[in-house]
């Protein structure tokens, strides 16, 4: 992989240029600081932001660290420093308007993704994932390049890092899953692979020795075999016949604990069988559900397997988090928890916050409002075309949140414009709090502008605020707002900042 070509957009003695003279004006100028961060007493509660490499290539990093303090109250920067996805880097997705601030034109031409700090070769010996350096910004370290002007202003420094991956790594194709039918998935990697963990571990065990940075937030949102047979998640099409993973340490992790691979094999294809028929409305004798659900009395190996993933993928969790503990204990691990925690009772269920808590020292859990609403009503129609295909949507809506114990929120006809309310956010921070006992922080994801439909909920001031407020009276440990700067407006970054700074806990 080329890793020396320059950015297509901005020089490196430019964006030197530009970083360097706002870091050396707050070295210089103490005033050069706004009077409120100044005199604002120091945070009791972490206020983070997400926010990838290309903001700080394309506004420079003093100028965009100075917004963050400002506008946002922040005093936490989550700075993605790995992933190939466009989730958390990256410039505004194509077909939405851009922010008030940034390059005005996409980045597509350009964006590759990736380590967007330097590896360094001998932490990655165990894996072979060893050529990962993201060149879309030439030779930049962008950690080397924010760290030390967050630093200057008293801000935290956490990377973010993701496990979403492009199907051209070298290295990766033999640590991908294997689906029902013996196939390779492109670029979704096995959670039970060890070069996978050694890869997380080597990772993260590299950016806390390399740098002096807080700690790792880390991304994961792969689901197990049974949600992606059932698609029973907002963004995930239904795939049952692509169910995974069926690898040979998947067999091995099986043969382990007495659990049948050929059992939990045929299981998975009478589940698909099922779903097939479901979306054919070709509907059983019993009807959907009960169909569905004499099918995991008779194959329970289909649990079982996607609990296997499960813990494959905790398990990392709780590697990561060792591995960063055994360079400096006073570093911090988070988790992401993904936004279907907030849609699915089923997948609910497998998220125990009280196990969690014993892995990481914060989760961030998602509580994204506005795009909650074309979220969840996407949600009900997977769920409704299957399993539920008896019960009508706007029935199935009510019951759903009758389980998940949110209060009066839109029909199935509004959801998508009308957005979840600010009590979902503080109902979800409080459900979280209280999982974890207080064995480790929350700290609920705020939306601010994820991108939506058309004709579904934005971000405003109004609401924004009233989320960042939400979280705050709810008890929680701070906030992270999301998912990335480069599609915020400042408008709402700055309600977000003002709910903190008038919070009184
Ligand atoms: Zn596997």
């Amino acid at each position: 992989m080329n890793t020396n070509h320059s950015s297509p957009l901005l020089p490196r003695r430019e964006f030197i240029k530009t970083t360097a003279a706002a870091a050396a004006a707050a070295t210089v100028t103490p005033a050069f600081l706004p009077a409120a961060a100044a005199e604002q007493p120091a945070a009791p509660k972490m206020i983070g932001i997400q926010a990838g490499p290309v903001s700080f290539v394309d506004e420079g990093v003093g100028p965009v660290l100075d917004i963050f303090q400002e506008k946002g109250a922040i005093n936490t920067v989550f700075l993605t420093t790995f992933t190939y996805g466009r989730g958390l880097s990256g410039r505004q997705i194509a077909g939405h308007p851009y922010p008030d601030h940034g390059k005005q034109e996409s980045d597509a031409a350009f964006y590759h993704g990736g380590n967007y700090a330097t590896p360094h070769p001998e932490f990655y010996q165990r894996t072979s994932l060893k050529q990962t350096r993201a060149p879309d910004h030439g030779d930049l370290d962008i950690v080397a390049a924010v760290l030390p002007a967050a630093r200057q202003r008293g801000l935290k420094l956490f990377c973010s890092i993701e496990d979403a991956w492009r199907s051209d790594v070298p290295g990766l194709p033999g640590l991908t899953e294997v689906d029902l039918q013996g196939r390779r998935t492109s670029a979704t990697l096995c959670p039970l692979h060890p070069e996978v963990h050694a890869f997380w571990t080597g990772l993260a065990t590299d950016l806390c020795k390399s740098y002096d940075i807080d700690g790792i937030l880390f991304f994961n949102e792969n689901n197990g075999p049974l949600l992606e047979s059932l698609g029973a998640s907002h963004a995930q099409r239904i795939a049952s016949s692509r169910a995974t993973c069926f690898c040979e340490f998947h067999k091995k992790a099986a043969r382990d604990r007495g659990l049948s691979f050929e059992r939990a094999h045929e299981g998975f294809v009478k589940l698909d069988q099922f779903v097939q028929n479901s979306l054919a409305g070709r509907r059983p004798g019993d009807g959907y559900f009960v169909e569905f659900w004499r099918l995991l009395v008779e194959y329970p190996e289909i649990i079982a397997w996607d609990r296997l993933f499960d813990e494959g993928k905790h398990a990392m969790l709780a590697e990561v988090n060792a591995a960063v503990k055994a360079v400096r204990p006073g570093l911090q691990v988070g988790f992401h928890i993904e936004h279907v925690n907030s849609f699915n009772p089923i997948f609910r269920a497998t998220r125990s916050y009280a196990d969690l808590a014993t892995k990481a020292d914060f989760l961030k859990i998602v509580v994204y409002n506005n795009c909650a609403g074309e979220r969840y009503a996407n949600f009900i129609r997977n769920v409704q075309s299957t399993v539920f295909r008896d019960v009508p949507p706007e029935e199935l809506l009510r019951f759903n949140n009758h389980l998940l114990n949110y209060g009066a929120e839109a029909g199935m006809d509004g959801l998508a414009q009308a957005g979840l309310s600010a009590d979902y956010v503080f109902r979800e921070t409080q459900r979280a709090l209280a999982g974890v006992q207080g064995k480790c922080k929350i700290l609920p994801g705020i939306d601010i502008d994820l991108p939506t439909g058309p004709n579904s909920r934005k971000a405003s001031p109004e609401d924004t605020a009233a989320a960042a407020a939400a979280g705050l009276k709810a008890g929680a440990d701070g906030l992270l707002y999301s998912r990335k700067y480069s599609e915020m407006r400042l408008a709402n970054l700055a309600a977000a900042g003002q709910a903190v700074r008038a919070f009184k806990g």
